[in-house]
Parts: C-alpha cells; sequence; structure tokens
C-alpha cells in the first residue's frame, strides 16, 4: 500500500491524504488553510473515491477543485455533507470579494453534491479492493474516522476527539494494522472539561452582572452549537448570529448524530438568532452574542467588537484554537486586531478558555494503544516529535507533505 499527502502532513490544514492499493486510489480530505489568500493542497492527483472526514474547512475546503477537472465518488455522512455546503459557498462568496484567483466555481460544488455516496456509522461500503467503514470521530457531528479494509485494515482518524462533550460521546479505539492519527495537540493536554465549564459559565457570569457584554468569536460548524449548549440556563439572553445559525438548523433537520437532541434543542430555542442588519443593530441589546468567525478574521464578530472597542466591562472570550497570521492569535499575543485595515487595541477583557475538540496528548496516545496498530503515521501537527517516546513501541512514520511512501 502507497500513502501520499498532498497537504496536511507537518501542518494544521489542508489535509489530503492518498491512498493507494493495487489498482485502488483513494483520497481522504481535501482542505484548504483559510488564510489571505487560501493555501490549497498539491494539485488533485486521479482518484475513484474520496472520503471526508468531516466539514471543517481544513479537510473540505478544495473538494470541489477535484470536480473541476477529475471526478470521483464523494463518500460522507449526511450530516457532514449537510454541513459543508454553507461553508463553500461563502468561500466562493470571499474569493469573488477578495479577487482572489478561482480554483472551483458553484458548478463545481453541484458536481461534488451529485457525486455523493451518504453513509452511515458501521455499514460498509465498496470502494474498488477496499472495503471501507465509517466510524465516529467524536469531534463535530458527523465527523468520520475511515477505515480501509483489503488484506490489512488501516484506520484514518481525522481530527479526533476521544472525551464526551455536550454535542457527542467521544470516539472509540477500532483495532487496525495502520493508524493514520491527526497529532494537533502533541506534547499538551487540555485543562479537564468539566473545570473549563465551570469557570467560563462564572465569568460570563460576572461580566454581565457588572453590566458589560460577552462576545464569543466562534466557529460557525460545532462550536456555535456547543457554546448555547454549555451557557443554557444561566439566565440570560444569548444571541447567535453569522453562519452558525445556518449550520444550528441542519442539526435541528439532520437526526441520529447528537448525544442528546432534546437538550440540544432546549438550548437552542432558548438563544435568539440574529438575522439582517436590523436585528443586527439591536443584538447588543442582549448579554451573550456568539459568532462567526472564530478567529476574527471577518464575520460579524468584527461589527460587535468595534461597537465594544472601549468598553472595559465588556469581554471577548475565546474558546479554540487561533492559527497563525490571524486576528485572534494576534488578539491574545499583542491585544491587538485589524478592523477594516485598522489596528484597534480593544479596551475589553479578554480571555481564552480551552474547548478543544481535539485529543490532548495523553487522550492521543491512549487512542493509538486501544488501536494496536502495527504502523502510527502522525500527520495534522506542528509539534509530532513530541509524541514519539510515548509511541516508542510502534513503528512510528513522521511523514512530509509530497513524499510518497509505501506501508506494509
Ligand atoms: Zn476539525
Ligand atoms: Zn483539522
Amino acid at each position: 500500500m502507497k500513502i501520499k499527502f498532498l497537504g496536511g502532513a507537518e501542518e494544521v490544514g489542508r489535509l489530503a491524504i492518498k491512498i493507494e492499493n493495487k489498482d485502488t486510489r483513494v483520497m481522504v480530505d481535501y482542505g484548504v488553510i483559510p488564510e489571505k489568500p487560501p493555501l490549497y493542497p498539491m494539485p488533485p492527483e486521479p482518484v475513484d473515491g474520496l472520503f471526508l472526514t468531516h466539514s471543517h474547512l481544513d479537510h473540505a475546503g478544495s473538494l470541489p477543485i477535484y470536480y473541476h477537472s477529475k471526478q470521483a465518488r464523494f463518500y460522507a455522512t449526511m450530516m457532514t455533507a449537510n454541513s459543508i455546503r454553507p461553508l463553500l459557498n461563502d468561500s466562493l462568496k470571499i474569493a469573488a470579494l477578495e479577487g482572489y484567483p478561482e480554483v472551483f466555481n458553484s458548478t463545481d460544488v453541484d458536481q461534488l453534491y451529485e457525486s455523493l455516496v451518504p453513509v452511515r456509522y458501521g455499514e460498509e461500503v465498496e470502494e474498488g479492493n477496499f472495503s471501507v467503514v465509517p466510524y465516529s470521530a467524536g469531534h463535530i457531528p458527523g465527523s468520520t474516522m475511515w477505515q480501509f479494509n483489503n488484506s490489512r485494515s488501516t484506520l484514518v482518524t481525522g481530527d479526533l476527539n476521544t472525551e464526551q462533550s455536550n454535542l457527542l460521546d467521544g470516539a472509540v479505539p477500532v483495532k487496525s494494522d495502520v493508524l493514520v492519527i491527526e497529532s494537533t495537540y502533541a506534547g499538551k493536554n487540555h485543562e479537564p472539561r468539566e473545570q473549563v465549564i465551570k469557570r467560563l459559565r462564572k465569568r460570563v457570569r460576572e461580566v454581565v452582572e457588572s453590566g458589560g457584554k460577552v462576545i464569543f468569536p466562534t466557529f460557525a460548524v460545532g462550536r456555535t452549537q456547543e457554546l448555547a449548549m454549555i451557557l443554557a440556563d444561566l439566565d440570560l439572553n444569548i444571541a447567535t448570529d453569522g453562519m452558525g445559525n445556518g449550520i444550528t438548523d441542519i442539526y435541528m433537520h439532520t437526526p441520529g448524530y447528537l448525544r442528546s437532541y432534546k437538550d440540544f434543542k432546549r438550548a437552542i430555542h432558548q438563544t435568539r438568532r440574529i438575522r439582517g442588519n436590523g436585528m443586527r443593530s439591536h443584538a447588543l441589546e442582549n448579554d451573550v452574542i456568539i459568532t462567526t468567525s472564530g478567529m476574527m478574521d471577518g464575520g460579524p464578530v468584527l461589527g460587535y467588537v468595534d461597537k465594544l472597542l472601549t468598553d472595559e466591562k465588556s469581554a471577548i472570550f475565546l474558546t479554540g484554537y487561533q492559527v497563525e497570521n490571524t486576528n485572534g492569535r494576534s488578539l491574545m499575543e499583542n491585544g491587538t486586531l485589524k478592523i477594516a485595515g485598522n489596528t484597534v487595541k480593544p479596551l475589553m477583557q479578554k480571555e481564552f478558555f480551552d474547548l478543544s475538540a481535539h485529543a490532548g496528548h495523553d487522550s492521543l496516545v491512549k487512542f493509538v494503544r486501544g488501536v494496536s496498530p502495527e504502523t502510527v503515521i502522525l500527520c495534522h501537527g506542528e509539534q509530532r516529535e513530541n509524541l514519539l517516546s510515548d509511541l516508542a513501541e510502534f513503528e512510528v512514520i513522521l511523514p512530509m507533505n509530497g513524499q510518497e511512501f509505501e506501508v506494509k
């Protein structure tokens, strides 16, 4: 079996893994690094099937490129397929607005959906000489680990979370001969989740009681909905704005993926959805606003922060990984942001709460031991070598983008 990363090997972003066995070739993910302008994986190589792990852009953002010239069957859970569509359309809009070279168009997005083969967890599908089984990756609703089986079994995790969250149960290891696993948090462990949530709820209450507003910059997919659940029953006015609202509707109407649909629905019914500029101008009458974008490079969040710039009682609470060269990272490191081309220094309180949906170091090691493979291939990480000493009993490969290698 041959494996080649077209992106995402030694970096967090633009994951693209080509797996070849005799005459069957498949690709897992074909993502993007959503910088300005975006960074794409290496050009598409012909494959028979594309298997998508989940709907975050660093895994799915370049998929339509495949349908510009190449064709392949497109395998995903319904939840993943439904969630990615608004994000791809938004990428098209941004590219047109910013004048980036067009790498795919709306016809390619349509083609992608015409090639869709929807899958369910635990149900096998055949692609050439692979029989392929999808399992939950615990990362966001619909996220999938793919197991490719022939004489050997290869498990590809995509982004992985083994802990229970408000939305999902954690992923469970599946015995396999070869494991391709993400390593975003190699060398780092997370603060216990219940502790983070307790502190978060307490701080939100304090800010609001002192007369301030709390702004949560968040990903549309997963985090918006999870925060609504975390903040439920605080008896506050919580508003959600931006693309997360559309994703919430998709979660509502795509059954079978949430740990408790009832709890989810109850939390969402306690929030107010901001739609259009009319509502937006009154949105700060609420106590809390959850809105895109998660790394503060666009979306309604900048408008809200702009209005609150000098309000020391108000706060910006970040809850996700902030990639280098983003507004979010700059806010954490220097306290500054760029809004409409101007650098500003908000006087608002700033705090980070680690609600990561990625397994921490010890959980990654435990997961690898549970899968008990002969070979471990580490990807989607900037500090992969931090895992080597804890994985000494396995053959471990640290591939680089563009390098093809053989796995027995
Ligand atoms: Zn992800
Ligand atoms: Zn990722």
